[in-house]
């Protein structure tokens, strides 16, 4: 299987490179030349897999240089260290179920990806005789860059660095980073926001001159950010798989078609989605959910990208994102995959922040999506509701999924059984979910948890409870001014 670059530069690279390299050296993304076929049949006999087993059946359709006995063992080694079954489909009543996404090592989504990400990569260099080090560079609104430090962290041939907004994590988060721990691990805190973080790594990605120097040290850049397609691919594999559960325990049929409700940020989740209907997973819709940050929501009713609007801070902070850098694939497919279109569309966004498609595109092309929004409070009553009703605890970025479902619901009366994406385990937000269940604040994290746990009635994972044990490694907060030289230096230091 080959790739080609969003922006039409570059020709086709093999899933290999795709990986190794990150992003296309024009700037743009990634992209499968064609989309491979799962057969009704292999869906089907998905119903008797292990999930590591329809991951590997899954990624062996991309990684075709592979064998496929390589990628199973690649899927063995990463969902081992899941606690448990990896992605469990929970139902909740008879037209609504909940896929746990946050089994992994970092309680987050991203560890589905993450977990997997350095075996691939490794074997991918391996597999291209690439010999040099890897630099991972990795700008992240919380989850993404402890789940990547995990994945990371000791895997020979590889430095890496995570860039996040000082201010703009949850303390668990942040804990989380600051206690990270591996020889080649490293992490900086800037003043600023996520945007600040990630329009930062861009530029270093796409300067050339950056990119010689570090390559003059020994290092090849890499990203492990949901821009490189090695992210996107086994998130593919949990769209498969909650629809196999569904099938094996006879909640839908073989065929029938269902919703999977997204809390999205940088719209890599929702677009593996798409990706899986795009390869024969039956889907009647995907609600894209965002929190006060409702780009997406505006983009998808309107046609206008407007990143020119105030920034929240909100109780999701992963889905405080005002630039979703992975619309920019499904853009690709929207608009014929022309890519002279999209990097027009893409300039239009970096010198303008905004550009505006035709709404008929969208209505031809995206027919799939419905977008919708939840604010604060809208969200905080999901949670106690979702709690009061069923039991279950949802994480603040859940709760913007179920809060924005409502409203999609009150909008539509669609009845058709839904699959909330659910994308972090509510203790890595004590403090806010407590809030939300109880109406009162407990600002220390560890008190929150304790009081979260006793109210709930819920284990605290040891995740979390051996957090507050460990030294804090890393404490630098510069200036968004100074990530480059941060980074020089972090690495001479290590030279
Ligand atoms: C990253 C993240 C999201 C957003 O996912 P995207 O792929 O960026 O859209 C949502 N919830 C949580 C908990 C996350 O960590």
């Amino acid at each position: 299987m080959k790739f080609i670059s969003t922006r039409g530069g570059g020709g086709k690279v093999s899933a290999q490179e795709a990986v190794v390299k990150g992003i296309a050296e024009d700037g743009g993304l990634f992209v499968p030349c064609e989309f491979p076929v799962v057969s009704v049949k292999e869906i089907e006999s998905m119903a008797d897999m292990d999930f590591h087993e329809r991951a590997s059946l899954i990624l062996s359709k991309f990684f075709t240089d592979f064998s496929q006995e390589t990628v199973l063992k690649m899927c063995e080694s990463a969902y081992e260290k899941f606690n448990g079954e990896p992605v469990p489909t929970v139902k909740i009543d008879d037209e609504t179920y909940v896929m746990e996404l946050f089994h992994g090592p970092t309680l987050a989504f991203k560890d589905v990806a993450l977990c997997i990400l350095p075996y691939m990569l490794t074997e991918s260099k391996r597999s291209l005789n690439e010999s040099g080090k890897t630099l991972i560079l990795v700008a992240t609104s919380g989850d993404t860059g402890k789940a990547s430090l995990e994945g990371f962290k000791n895997v020979e041939g590889t430095e890496i660095i995570v860039v996040y907004p000082s201010d703009g994590v949850s303390e668990m988060q942040k804990l989380q980073m600051q206690t990270a721990g591996g020889s080649n691990v490293h992490v900086i805190a800037i003043e600023g926001n996520f945007d600040d973080a990630q329009t930062a790594v861009k530029q270093i990605f796409n300067d050339k001159g950056t990119v010689k120097e570090f390559g003059k040290m020994g290092y090849q850049l890499s990203s492990a950010n949901s821009i490189n397609f090695g992210r996107l691919a086994p998130q593919i594999s949990y769209y498969f798989s909650s629809y196999a559960d569904l099938v094996a325990s006879e909640e839908i049929h073989m065929g029938d078609k269902i919703n999977f409700v997204v809390p999205t940020g940088n719209f890599g989740n929702v677009l593996a989605g798409y990706y899986a209907k795009k390869m024969g997973l039956p889907v009647n819709k995907f609600i894209v959910a965002s929190n006060e940050n409702n780009v997406l929501t505006e983009f998808f009713n309107t046609g206008h990208y407007d990143a020119n609007r105030k920034f929240f801070k909100t109780m999701s902070p992963s889905m405080d994102i005002l630039i979703s850098s992975n619309l920019e694939r499904l853009l690709f497919e929207l608009l014929g995959r022309e890519a002279e279109l999209v990097k027009s569309f893409m300039n239009d966004l970096l010198v303008y922040g905004e550009y505006q498609i035709e709404r008929e595109l969208l209505r031809q092309g995206a027919e799939e999506f419905e977008a919708y929004c939840a604010g604060e409070d809208e969200t905080a009553e999901a949670i106690d509701n979702f709690f009061d009703m069923f039991g279950y605890v949802l994480d603040p970025h859940t709760g913007v999924a179920v809060a924005s479902y409502y409203n999609y619901v009150a909008d539509t009366d669609d009845n058709t059984k839904t699959v909330i994406v659910a994308t972090a385990s509510p203790f890595k937000f004590p403090e806010d979910v407590l809030k939300c269940l109880t109406g009162k604040s407990e600002s220390d994290a560890e008190r929150a948890i304790k009081k979260f746990a006793s109210y709930t009635g819920e284990d605290i994972p040891e995740e979390i409870s051996g957090l507050f044990t460990l030294p804090k490694l890393h404490n630098i907060v510069i200036p968004k001014t100074l990530i480059k030289e941060t980074i020089f230096d972090l690495l001479k230091r290590k030279a």
